[in-house]
């Protein structure tokens, strides 16, 4: 009974996009450490990525949103910052999905996500968020994110 709950609410939380990247959920992300029923209440343990990452704030209350929305009330969000996220976290389909949506993923080798040149300059540290640096592709001369791998 209570693991079929668990299970509704990973898919509902399946559903809430990053605020950053929306073709991935959070639950892809792999903040959402777990999801557990105690007290007659879901808890909800989260991780954020980047420490500082306004996301954070974002995707807590799109979780909220999503949740009420489906007429689930009794839950709570708890952030827990050990072990720290790591992009390890991410398995590689998705970080297919976020190259399809022009984004180099977390890896050694910094890939153009069009034409998958490593031949790469970094242009700033910081690209679009704080959480990605923008890169150039020598080859195809396009500009792109490179998901900062941690
Ligand atoms: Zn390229």
């Amino acid at each position: 009974m209570q693991n079929g709950k668990i299970d509704k609410i990973w898919e509902l939380l399946n559903t809430v996009p990053d605020p950053e990247i929306p073709v991935i959920s959070v639950v892809e992300l792999g903040v959402i450490r777990d999801v557990q029923f105690t007290n007659n209440s879901f808890l909800i343990l989260i991780t954020p990525t980047y420490s500082g990452c306004p996301a954070v704030k974002t995707f807590q209350d799109d979780i909220k949103t999503c949740l009420l929305e489906n007429g689930i009330e009794n839950f709570e969000l708890k952030i827990v910052y050990s072990p720290a996220w790591t992009t390890d976290w991410m398995n590689d389909a998705t970080k297919e999905k976020l190259r399809k949506f022009g984004i180099a993923p977390p890896s050694n080798k910094v890939i153009c996500p069009q034409c998958n040149s490593q031949n790469t300059t970094l242009i700033s540290e910081f690209g679009s968020t704080a959480c990605k640096s923008l890169f150039k592709c020598d080859d195809c001369l396009e500009p792109f994110d490179f998901f900062k791998c941690i």
